[in-house]
């Protein structure tokens, strides 16, 4: 499928700093827009419905699956999450950029969808750090933090199947790395020429 917009997908094992990174990104960046996913998981402390997620039933998500309204979706930690096709279409259509933040197994079907979508891995600078971050959040318990753990473990290896990949030692140096990913991606020659067709046109490029 081929859009103007471009399609980032940001996948990291969770404590690695995602989600703050990719909140930091919007705020300097008014041409990029997150797609809100579906999820099973009930809401967490201040989370709003449409806001972090769109919070469902597993039968209506069940449904949505049924009828092809995902681009993707996977279980991740024993909940469901999906990217609807609502939620991305229409935006990448009006040439706007979007970022998905998903798991791997996710980025992974996005790729096969969209072979342009770029595709970052953010990774902890080690084991001991992203222990040590899950700790200090301080959302989970004992035994959330061993399964996050036991799952970063497997996560940290699809790294390699991703285009670009971030360590998070630094929050300031890795929010400079993925805003200069961002900007790259849009100077390809092939981002150029869907996003600015009537330039290519009147400059007889192909
Ligand atoms: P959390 O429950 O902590 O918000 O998210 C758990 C994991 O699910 C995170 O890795 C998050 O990026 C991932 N996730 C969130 N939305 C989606 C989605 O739409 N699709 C997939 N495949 N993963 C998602």
């Amino acid at each position: 499928m081929e859009y103007p917009g471009n399609l980032f997908v940001v996948a990291a094992p969770s404590g690695a700093g995602k989600s703050s990174l990719v909140k930091s990104l919007l705020e300097l960046d008014s041409h990029l827009v997150v797609s809100i996913s579906h999820t099973t998981r009930p809401p967490r402390g201040q989370e709003h419905d449409g806001r972090e997620y769109w919070f469902v039933s597993e039968p209506e998500f069940r449904a949505m699956t049924e009828r092809g309204d995902f681009f993707e979706w996977a279980e991740v930690h024993g909940n469901l999450y999906g990217t609807s096709r609502a939620a991305i279409e229409s935006r990448m259509a009006a040439g706007e950029d979007v970022i998905l933040e998903i798991d791997w197994q996710g980025a992974l079907q996005i790729k096969q969808l969209f072979p342009h979508a770029v595709l970052i891995f953010i990774l902890p600078p080690s084991f001991e750090e992203l222990l040590q971050r899950l700790h200090r959040r301080g959302e989970d318990g004992a035994d959330v933090i061993e399964t996050r753990m036991a799952n970063a473990r497997l996560e940290v290896a699809q790294a390699r199947h991703f285009d670009f990949v971030i360590i998070n030692a630094l929050f300031e140096t890795a929010l400079f790395d993925l805003k200069a990913i961002v900007h790259a991606q849009r100077l390809k020659y092939a981002a150029q020429r869907r996003s600015r067709r009537a330039v290519f046109d009147a400059l007889n490029l192909s």
